[in-house]
């Protein structure tokens, strides 16, 4: 039907062959939870995670609750590289599905397609710039149906830009630290469905010192431990819901020279990225 949307993702999908793109995270959130897929998606639910769902949840119940913790930049060459933080991600997780990201890749474009599962020429993100994207994304598929979403980002940044304009809450800090800690918040003390807690961190400090810089290990130790204090808080204060928790990189990242770092290239190191999903049932009544 939206042939451009799915073209769009396909292409580096076959380039890098991997069996999922980036684009691919909305539609199989949406399924998860039992709801339509954005109106212009050209991802496809990942039967891994689907299946995996369905067997843990006896084929019955729906995810209920949903956090995104969307680390940007910790792809692939990354845990490749940090290879003790990624296993702390991958035992806190257990699923990782290796996707390939969209051109070109940098932050606004790739977010815009994880979130809407459209490739960017349907999104209309094609370069690094951070306009209000106009169609239809996750969050609003979870609004339109009664759920209440909450984006949690320092402000300014992508994240907290172009998905603006919604029925969802916005939470914009000066410092990830107050992003992580709304998220946490947030989980054990309100009635959110589905929450986006954003981490800056190892991007801006790539790009400034290198992808693998002393700095920049310190950021991906740091998301590494995050990730598993919001798995730790959603057992808790989740513990009734069949709950997701996802690690969702945008893009990864390359030295271009021994002290510094870029990424929005279509080469193996800026565009492959793992997603992690972590499925739990809720606690027998
Ligand atoms: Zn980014």
């Amino acid at each position: 039907m939206f042939q451009e949307s799915t073209d769009g993702l396909e292409l580096f999908k076959k380039q890098y062959r991997t069996d999922a793109s980036i684009g691919d995270l909305a539609p199989t959130v949406c399924r998860l939870c039992g709801l339509p897929a954005p109106d212009r998606n050209g991802g496809t639910p990942i039967a891994e995670v689907v299946d995996h769902a369905g067997k843990l949840m006896d084929g019955e119940g729906l995810t209920e609750k949903v956090l995104l913790f969307c680390a940007d930049a910790l792809g692939e060459s990354q845990r490749k590289h940090y290879t003790a933080d990624f296993e702390k991600i991958q035992r806190t997780a257990g699923l990782r599905i290796l996707s390939s990201a969209v051109m070109p890749s940098v932050t606004p474009v790739c977010y815009g397609t994880i979130f809407t599962g459209a490739s960017p020429a349907v999104h209309g993100i094609q370069q690094y710039e951070k306009p209000v994207i106009k169609i239809e994304t996750l969050f609003d598929v979870f609004a339109k149906n009664g759920k209440n979403v909450a984006i949690a980002a320092v402000n300014g940044c992508s994240i907290d830009k172009i998905f603006r304009e919604r029925a969802i809450d916005y939470y914009s800090f000066r410092t990830d630290e107050k992003s992580f800690r709304c998220a946490r918040e947030l989980m054990a003390h309100s009635d959110y469905d589905l929450i986006v807690c954003y981490m800056t961190g190892y991007d801006a400090v790539m790009h400034k010192t290198g992808p693998f810089s002393e700095a920049a290990a310190g950021q991906a130790q740091l998301a590494a431990e995050r990730f598993v204090q919001l798995a730790e808080d959603m057992d808790i204060h989740w513990r009734k819901f069949h709950r997701v928790l996802a690690f969702v990189p945008d893009h990864g990242g390359h030295a271009v020279d021994e002290t510094h770092g870029a990424h929005g290239s279509n080469i193996p190191e800026d565009m492959l990225v793992n997603h992690y999903y972590r499925i739990r049932s809720r606690e027998p009544k």
